[in-house]
């Protein structure tokens, strides 16, 4: 039986929502940027393709994803984790056991690494109404709440845990 349907969400477009009971861990579904063309923010704007399913791929670009999977939205206690390969490919798993008819949400910062500057994209107010809801959504890791920084940590590719092994360091030897 299918794991999840699309439809529509009170005032956040679409969404996808459980279409049974999931248990923590399931895998929900499996993505690869490398499949899809890369679009630098001055395409996208020269193209003029306004859509909420621009996905940043690492390096400055981004990728135009229209699977079910993009319809997953964010929430500051997100119950799916994507789990990263490297930042092209990757997992969206279920974070907790989650009931018929709930709407599946993961959290966007959690793989929000090199995207420093683009203003022009990526500016989101939370809608997540959850009780640590950060309310603005922050194109940066790094200004998770640590707690946060450190419950994702494990779900980083390792490109990423190089990069940026001094700050992770300092993260958790506080
Ligand atoms: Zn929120």
């Amino acid at each position: 039986m299918k794991k999840f349907i699309i439809r529509k969400t009170k005032g956040k477009g679409k969404g996808l929502f459980a279409a049974r009971d999931i248990k923590k861990d399931e895998l929900i579904a499996k993505g690869n940027y490398n499949k899809l063309k890369k679009w630098t923010p001055k395409e996208i704007k020269e193209c003029r393709i306004d859509s909420d399913h621009w996905d940043y791929a690492g390096r400055g670009k981004y990728v135009l994803d229209n699977s079910p999977v993009s319809y997953i939205n964010h929430s500051c206690e997100p119950n799916c984790i994507t789990k990263y390969k490297s930042m092209q490919v990757y997992e969206v798993r279920t974070y907790k056991d989650i009931k018929k008819g709930e709407e599946l949400t993961h959290d966007y910062s959690a793989g929000a690494f090199d995207i420093f500057g683009k203003k022009d994209l990526w500016e989101i107010r939370c809608l997540c109404k959850s009780k640590n809801c950060r309310k603005i959504l922050s194109r940066n890791y790094f200004e998770l709440p640590k707690s946060k920084q450190k419950e994702y940590y494990s779900y980083l590719p390792p490109s990423i845990k190089k990069k940026y092994r001094k700050q992770f360091d300092i993260l958790f030897n506080e």
